[in-house]
């Protein structure tokens, strides 16, 4: 086979396994390099997401859900179950099988796809050609005519509570505790926090979340953020605001942890620490010196809004570039880059990207808050409407939270949505597609809606902006 391509992408996650199957769908002559080494040793596409991320973070989710529910909610709907167990090598060997089951269907897209995979670490070298080492240290260099950077991120690690990945651990090791740690502590009240925090405590733990900043959620609306913390903490996971980690020293089976907020310095042990303060984009023998490619301020991968990096066919996508650090953000723009190459018209709107936590409840929003609306000086009406009032919702038992829409107030114009409850990550695509027809509340209000569904919190929400809800006194 020669060595010279129409496309090489250099990381195989969600942004640049995209990127280079829609390429090949577009007839364009395809290679995906990736370095990654999964739990068996070998070579395993999907990147963070499908690996150490979003997958294996839902499946332990979903599982210690149902633990939760049958040893906390059952018993309201007559169903007791004694002693109830959590075998967590089970609960961990499950999520390994999904995890393989996907990282191996990419395997398979790629064959499908006739893109070809190299399993090594990509170099961009001047005039797009790429050197790839592999575990051995044997190189071989391919070229391209474009070439896409999708080499992702990694988590940040704080100087003082540097990752051992058996006491101080990151989203990897916190995948893959062999047992549930009597005591959590969790830095950080992100998404990764409350997700891994959140999967530990249904299963026994006693989570601490220590939280720099002195609001919670702060990305999200504010009332969103205000329900989630109150059943948060019903659910026993103790955040702390306002509370910056100082020190982080292992001492025997224990991670004794120095942290100061407005009453001072505080000492808290705890027998599992995870670190999730952020992540970074990657980038580490990604380029050769004179590339000409450019990293910003904070080492992400310059780009234009074409995602093009200013060096002849040279693209970059994903976690390693601007934007939310999101799996289907990198994805659209891999498909976008794929179609921009084959001379088509490709297209991510950022406006319209959803953000979705996948606690209990969930929360999920997309579009403006009401307070970066009040920051633009932008009028707008609001419409909200509780879980309390749907029929499903209280059906199920999970009757918290509510929708709450956000209108231009003369336009009508839908400009932000945004939910805390249950189902909301499927709830939050029908206030999407709105916004990016550049629907209106009314058009939401006017739309049959199946009863009884928790769609209908969608629906009311959207009658609630102009005071006409049905099921609201
Ligand atoms: P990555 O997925 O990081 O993939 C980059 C790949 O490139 C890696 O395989 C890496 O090994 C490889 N690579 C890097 N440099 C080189 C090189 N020089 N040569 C060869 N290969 C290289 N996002 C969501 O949208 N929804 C979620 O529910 C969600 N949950 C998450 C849960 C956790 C615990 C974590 C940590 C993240 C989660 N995310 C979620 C974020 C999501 O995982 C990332 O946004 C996404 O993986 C970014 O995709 P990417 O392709 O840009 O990079």
């Amino acid at each position: 086979m020669s060595d010279k391509f129409d496309v090489i992408v250099i990381g195989a996650g969600p942004a640049g396994y995209v990127a280079a199957i829609r390429a090949a769908q577009l007839g364009l002559k395809t290679a995906c390099i990736d370095a990654f080494t999964g739990k068996d040793g070998k070579q395993a596409l999907g990147g963070t997401c499908l690996n150490v991320g979003c997958i294996p973070s839902k499946a332990l989710l979903d599982s210690s859900k149902q633990f939760h529910n049958l040893t906390h909610n059952f018993a309201v709907h007559g169903i007791t179950a004694d002693n109830a167990k959590i075998d967590v090598a089970t609960f961990i060997g499950r999520k390994d099988k999904i995890v393989k089951q996907f990282t191996g269907g990419i395997g398979q897209l790629f064959k499908a796809n006739k893109v070809t995979a190299f399993y090594g670490t990509g170099k961009l070298l001047k005039g797009n050609s790429v050197e790839i080492t592999a575990n051995d240290g044997s190189k071989q260099t391919i070229s391209a005519t474009n070439v896409i950077l999708a080499s992702g991120s990694v988590p940040i690690e704080l100087p003082f509570a540097k990752f051992d990945n058996k006491f101080i651990v990151d989203n990897a090791g916190a995948l893959d505790f062999p047992e549930v740690p009597k005591r959590l502590g969790v830095i950080g009240a992100g998404v990764i926090g409350l997700e891994l925090g959140s999967v530990w405590g249904r299963l026994g733990a006693d989570v601490t979340i220590l939280e720099a900043l002195p609001d919670f959620l702060s990305v999200a609306d504010a009332d969103v953020a205000k329900i989630a913390a109150k059943e948060f903490a019903k659910q026993g996971l103790k955040i702390k605001l306002g509370a910056k980690l100082t020190k982080a020293e292992i001492k025997g089976n224990e991670v004794a942890l120095t942290y100061e907020d407005k009453d001072g310095a505080h000492e808290l042990t705890v027998d599992k620490l995870l670190v999730a303060v952020g992540r970074r984009a990657y980038t580490a023998g990604l380029l050769a010196d004179d590339t000409g490619v450019k990293l910003d301020e904070r080492g992400r991968i310059v780009v234009d809004e074409h995602n093009h990096t200013g060096v002849d066919g040279v693209w970059a996508i994903g976690d390693a570039v601007r934007g939310p650090m999101l799996a289907h953000k990198g994805s659209e723009e891999g498909v976008a880059v794929a179609e921009w190459i084959a001379g088509k018209a490709g297209h991510v709107n950022f406006d319209t990207i959803p953000w979705v936590i996948y606690t209990e409840p969930e929360i999920a929003w997309a579009g403006k808050t009401e307070k970066e609306l009040k920051d633009a000086g932008i009028p707008y009406k609001v419409g909200t409407f509780p879980f309390a009032a749907i029929g499903r919702a209280v059906a199920m038992n999970e009757a918290v939270g509510q929708v709450k829409m956000l209108a231009h107030a003369e336009t009508d114009r839908l400009l932000g949505v945004h939910m805390v409850g249950p189902g909301v990550s499927e709830l939050i695509a029908e206030a999407v597609v709105t916004m990016e027809f550049k629907g209106s509340a009314e058009d939401l209000a006017r739309i049959v809606h199946a009863h009884p569904t928790l769609s209908e919190a969608v629906h009311e929400a959207a009658l609630s902006v102009d005071k006409r809800a049905i099921h609201k006194g």
